[in-house]
């Protein structure tokens, strides 16, 4: 049996690919700092796993666990909204040792140890590559160091056929997208139906996703069927980005 190892796995994306990769046959470890968040999962039969990623000890358990796995998805991020010249190196910190630090380390340390065939997956995002608003700078510069690094371990990893690619979503219906539009609206002083229908009115397919079908785009990225791609920022955006 194929085993799996998805973080941020109680919630949105990673837990809709969590639930997704052990539909397609996978023996999932599903990862998280909440555990409450990972019960349902451990009710599914999935092992789980609670773990700070940002905390050095508490990452280097689940890199132990990890060891061997066929597939990595590296879904837990946080975001912080906060105008860019307000921003302190401590926020940095926050933000870079889950969505950065722990990226590398997981996709370099488990994919090192993974067999040929296996892939990684590392959550990205749109902002990586759009000029990004100034209340999420320091969250889309942590996007796209996402890129490089997907990009390095392609490298690094391609010899053995082990493939590293990288989902850059645009807005898909998530807590973490919930967060963001309440606190985006709340700033502008306009309703949270009024910043979505504006947000998703510049979107070609006209509409967010959701999770499960972001988890399809995973899953893809996961399978044999696409073997020959690796060190990719695939969009998921409908249309809101195309480069
Ligand atoms: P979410 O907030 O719904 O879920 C994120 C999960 O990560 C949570 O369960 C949280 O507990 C976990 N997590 C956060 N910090 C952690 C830590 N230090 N250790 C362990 N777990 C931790 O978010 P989501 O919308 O599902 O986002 C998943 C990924 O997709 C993130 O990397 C996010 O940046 C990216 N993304 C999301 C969107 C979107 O529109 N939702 C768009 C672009 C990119």
């Amino acid at each position: 049996m194929k085993t799996a190892l998805v973080t941020g796995a109680a919630s949105g994306i990673g837990n809709a690919a969590a639930v997704r990769l052990q539909r397609e046959g996978y023996d999932v470890l599903a990862v998280d700092r909440d555990p409450t968040g990972l019960g349902p999962l451990e009710e599914a039969g999935m092992r789980v796993l609670a773990a700070d990623l940002s905390d050095d000890a508490a990452r280097a358990s689940v890199i132990e666990a990890g060891r061997g796995v066929d597939a990595l998805v590296n879904s837990a991020g946080i975001i912080l909204l906060k105008p860019i010249l307000e921003l302190t190196v401590l926020d940095l910190r926050q933000i870079y040792a889950v969505n950065v630090e722990a990226v590398w380390e997981l996709t370099s340390k488990i994919g090192r140890t993974m067999p040929s065939g296996g892939a990684i997956v590392n959550l990205s995002s749109s902002s990586a590559k759009l000029a990004a608003t100034t209340e999420a700078a320091a969250y889309a510069s942590s996007k796209a160091a996402v890129l490089s690094i997907t990009r390095s371990f392609a490298y690094a990893f391609g010899p053995r056929n082990v493939r590293v690619n990288a989902l850059c979503p645009g807005i898909i219906d998530t807590p973490m997208q919930d967060t963001v539009l309440a606190k985006a609206a709340a700033a502008r002083g306009i309703t949270v139906e009024q910043l979505s229908e504006e947000r998703t009115h510049s979107v070609p397919l006209g509409r967010a996703a959701s999770a499960d079908e972001c988890a399809g785009a995973i899953y893809f990225l996961l399978s044999e069927d696409s073997a020959y791609m690796t060190g990719q920022a695939i969009n998921f955006t409908g249309g809101l980005v195309m480069f």
